[in-house]
């Protein structure tokens, strides 16, 4: 079978090969060109050492050079050149502890992790595929190469990395590998908080960030984001719910769009609510209070998994507003475009829709117009142009110095009970009326 392949590939293969080496495109590049889909990157398996790739190509960029991994420059564009290896055991980061080189092609396609990841491909010899990677690609199957339980030892990662896999590609977990998983999971606890949020993540940008349920199933959320077992585990049964709280969040993950800081909001956005959780005497469950809970959890679990500062804010704010705890009404979206800000306001909208459509019939008959509601304000405000924030004030700091109030502490209460008064009235807005009105409530 010919593959299509990138120019910049195939020169890279040529030369080498020219050279006297053995070189192939590797892993996910193949697998997804099999499958049709637009590969990532594209990386380059050779028999060649890193220091003769080095002397083959004129700009290489040291990688990883003791794993045996040199990238080549061509033009703009960088490809990652390995040689053959056999790795040892796995540690903490991305890389094995110790590494082999070999000489052998398929030594280096049984380190890694699955059948469909452990195909290689050159013009000249076409698909290489010694473990049926082709087969399992075609049935949509995850499968270990070789003894799934020995892999997962070597590198525990791969019990989340199955998982990811079968979420971005729709497939199954083939069952020994399955069971192998099961038995492994606590493994799990070894690795790196870095690299189970890179799996994690792309796992929830998936196209089916549902699957989730198998990492639950398996036993891997156990160890890794213990609460979501915990809303896995709490019914919920009221007007708008006819789903636990696990459930109902995966119908949310599936209602909202593939973006990275609305996928981790859906994920955690009622994590509070085993907490809060309250029953009545006829059995109806209620959750007051649930979002400012669920804010402080998903602070500890993107704290946890080493996020960046502004997942951090991005997620926990959202979280936190998630219920627009807001009126609807004019003032209520302004007074919400201030709490959240330029950039998370829209996202918030989509939050709130994508909540709602995880909830039942009723629910959505109730919610959905109202945000269509909110949404035509929105419009409306930023049509006029009301001030939202500090900044779209008509007075500032200065001004109400030069009037005589005195610079400090005070002075920043005062700007905000401005802004306050400006969010419900923004006819308000003018130097006249707020310097009248800081000068009264500066009494
Ligand atoms: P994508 O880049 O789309 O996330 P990928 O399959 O290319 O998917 P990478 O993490 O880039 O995944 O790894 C490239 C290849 O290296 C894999 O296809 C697999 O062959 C091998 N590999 C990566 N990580 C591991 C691992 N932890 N254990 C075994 N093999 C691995
Ligand atoms: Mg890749």
């Amino acid at each position: 079978m010919r593959m299509k392949i990138p120019a910049h590939v195939a020169f890279i293969i040529d030369t080498l090969e020219k050279a006297g080496f053995e070189a192939y495109a590797v892993g996910g590049c193949v697998r997804d060109t099999i499958l049709g889909r637009k590969p990532g990157d594209w990386d380059i398996t050779t028999s060649a050492t890193p220091k003769q790739v080095k002397q083959l190509f004129q700009r290489t960029v040291d990688t990883g050079i003791k794993h045996g991994t040199v990238t080549v420059l061509l033009k703009q564009c960088g490809y990652e050149v390995t040689t053959y290896r056999v790795d040892g055991e796995y540690e903490d980061g991305r890389h094995p502890k110790e590494v082999v080189f070999t000489a052998s092609l398929t030594e280096d396609l049984k380190r890694r992790d699955f059948t469909i990841n452990a195909m290689a491909y050159s013009p000249k010899t076409g698909i290489i595929d010694e473990f049926r990677g082709m087969e399992d690609l075609q049935k949509g199957i995850i499968r270990a190469v070789g003894e799934a339980k020995e892999r997962f030892t070597e590198d525990a990662l791969r019990i989340l990395r199955a998982v990811r896999f079968s979420a971005q590609l729709g497939f199954v977990i083939e069952e020994k590998t399955g069971a192998a998983i099961r038995e492994m999971a606590q493994r799990l606890s070894l690795i790196s908080k870095e690299r189970i949020q890179a799996e994690l993540d792309k796992l929830l940008l998936s196209s089916h960030p549902e699957y989730l349920k198998r990492a639950w199933e398996l036993g891997i959320t156990a160890v890794i984001m213990p609460g979501f077992d915990r809303i896995m585990e709490t019914p919920q049964r009221n007007r708008y719910h006819d789903l636990s709280v696990g459930e109902h969040t995966l119908k949310a993950l599936q209602s909202v769009r593939a973006d990275h800081l609305l996928r981790w909001t859906m994920l955690l956005h009622d994590f509070g609510k085993p907490q809060a959780s309250i029953m009545d005497p006829d059995g109806t469950i209620h959750f007051y209070g649930h979002a400012k809970i669920s804010a402080e959890l998903a602070k500890g679990v993107i704290r946890g998994l080493k996020f960046d500062n502004a997942t951090l804010d991005g997620v926990t704010k959202l979280v936190y507003y998630h219920d627009f705890p807001f009126p609807v009404s004019k003032a209520g979206v302004r007074k919400a475009m201030n709490r959240l800000g330029d950039e998370l306001f829209p996202l918030l909208l989509e939050v709130c829709e994508a909540d709602s459509r995880g909830k039942n019939s009723y629910a959505q008959e109730t919610y959905l117009p109202k945000l269509v509601t909110i949404r035509e304000y929105y419009r409306k405000i930023r049509e006029a142009g009301d001030c939202t924030s500090l900044k779209d004030l008509a007075v500032n700091g200065r001004d109400l110095i030069e009037a005589g109030m005195k610079p400090g502490r005070e002075l920043g209460a005062v700007l905000e009970r401005c802004l306050e008064v400006v969010l419900d009235c923004p006819e308000k807005n003018t130097k006249e009326y707020l310097l009248e009105f800081a000068a009264e409530s500066a009494e």
